[in-house]
């Protein structure tokens, strides 16, 4: 991904150190991943069972010194590849390198961990420190990457962009016949050709496999009289992009327009509920109302959204019982939907940014939700 200015990533580490603080936490430790993209701007080439980890500790005013460890042999890469370089503390092969870790950190210290930390490394470092301790960063420090900079709502504006383009392409394709495996190769395809580096989901349900939300794409041609459901993303230029829309083979029965007419008009109620004082779950609730009151409330079978950043699906969650404040920057989807089993399924997926300014390319909407995917709501007929 094109690296942002060395001053963002430094900014990032003394916000975490002092969120970190904040926390009663001694540091956070970072490896390998969306965390060390965001605070170092570095992917490895490899992430391997050789530990490479960015130890930045907890400082209430954010100044403090993080120190990256890293294999002997990938010292020079990190140089060359960490956005405005980094101190390193490297070592070699044969060596114990959680006890060379265990250097930089306080013996009864509590530290947040990346999710994705392998398992060898965070049972290293606790038998090299036997009275520290360790908890998932998501866990401890869910906002850590939640709220979106201009910039970085600029990135997934454009991924979102890219994306809504792969459905304006694939709607005029032929659906009647085709597997739904071939459709969801096509939408892989598109998504690369429209800025896509990564694909982490196409996911094409006709017919009754709509009513499995996460249903995978499989040899089930699409018939006439198919609703179909499309729900695809990945990452393009570092962001993800994540949207669904739910299309028809041919014309729509009554009963099929009344289940699109009410997600259509739940996910507007979700986008809607977005404004100052909000909390995660009271969009939860505003789309989940409109899919009760319709009488269908035991068919919306998940969340509303997540989070969306350097990874598809992060914190925060619009769901029950999440009471965070919905906060200028962060950036979501709201996506309801409606799984009758054994008949069909429908959901719409948009991301949205939270009272976006200033942002690159968009317009400020004080007080409300943006949109970034502006592909048609109503249900589009394809043959
Ligand atoms: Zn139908
Ligand atoms: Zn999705
Ligand atoms: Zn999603």
């Amino acid at each position: 991904m094109t690296p942002f200015d060395a001053a963002v990533y430094a900014d990032r580490r003394r916000r975490a150190a002092a969120q970190a603080a904040a926390a009663g936490l001694d540091g956070i430790l970072v490896t390998p991943g969306p965390d060390l993209r965001y605070f170092l701007g570095y992917t490895p080439a490899a992430d391997t069972e050789r530990l490479t980890m960015l130890a930045i500790p907890a400082a209430a005013d954010g100044a403090g010194d993080p120190v990256a460890v890293v294999p002997r042999l990938e010292e020079h890469d990190m140089h060359l590849g960490a956005v405005g370089g980094i101190e390193t503390l490297a070592w070699s092969d044969g060596e114990d390198e959680h006890a060379v870790a265990g250097r930089l950190l306080r013996p009864e210290g509590r530290y947040a961990v990346s999710d994705a930390a392998w398992a060898l490394h965070v049972l290293g470092l606790q038998r090299a420190l036997p009275a520290s301790s360790y908890a998932a960063v998501t866990t401890v420090l869910p906002l850590l990457r939640a709220v979106k900079s201009p910039e970085e709502v600029a990135r997934l504006a454009a991924a979102g962009a890219g994306a809504d383009a792969v459905f304006d392409e694939i709607v005029p394709r032929p659906f009647t016949g085709r597997r739904e495996r071939d459709v969801a190769a096509d939408l892989d395809a598109l998504l690369r050709e429209h800025g896509h580096e990564q694909v982490d989901f196409t996911l094409v349900c006709a017919g009754e496999h709509g009513a499995d939300p996460h249903h995978e794409p499989g040899d089930r041609v699409i018939r006439s009289g198919d609703m179909v459901v499309m729900d695809f993303g990945g990452l393009a230029d570092g962001y993800g992009s994540d949207t669904t829309r739910t299309v028809h083979v041919g014309p729509l029965t009554d009963r099929e327009q009344h289940v699109h007419d009410v997600v259509r008009a739940a996910q507007q109620a979700g986008v809607d509920a977005v404004r100052p004082s909000a909390t995660c779950q009271d969009v939860d609730r505003a789309a989940r109302a409109v899919i009760e009151d319709a009488g269908f409330g035991e068919h919306f079978v998940h969340r509303t959204g997540h989070g969306i950043g350097l990874t598809t699906h992060e914190p925060p969650y619009m769901v029950s019982g999440e009471e965070t404040p919905v906060e200028a920057g962060m950036c979501f989807s709201v996506e309801p939907g409606i799984y009758l089993p054994g008949e069909l399924g429908v959901r719409i997926e948009d991301i949205v940014v939270a009272f976006p300014s200033g942002v690159p390319g968009l317009a400020d909407a004080p007080g409300a939700a943006m949109r970034l995917n502006t592909s048609p709501h109503e249900v589009v007929v394809v043959e």
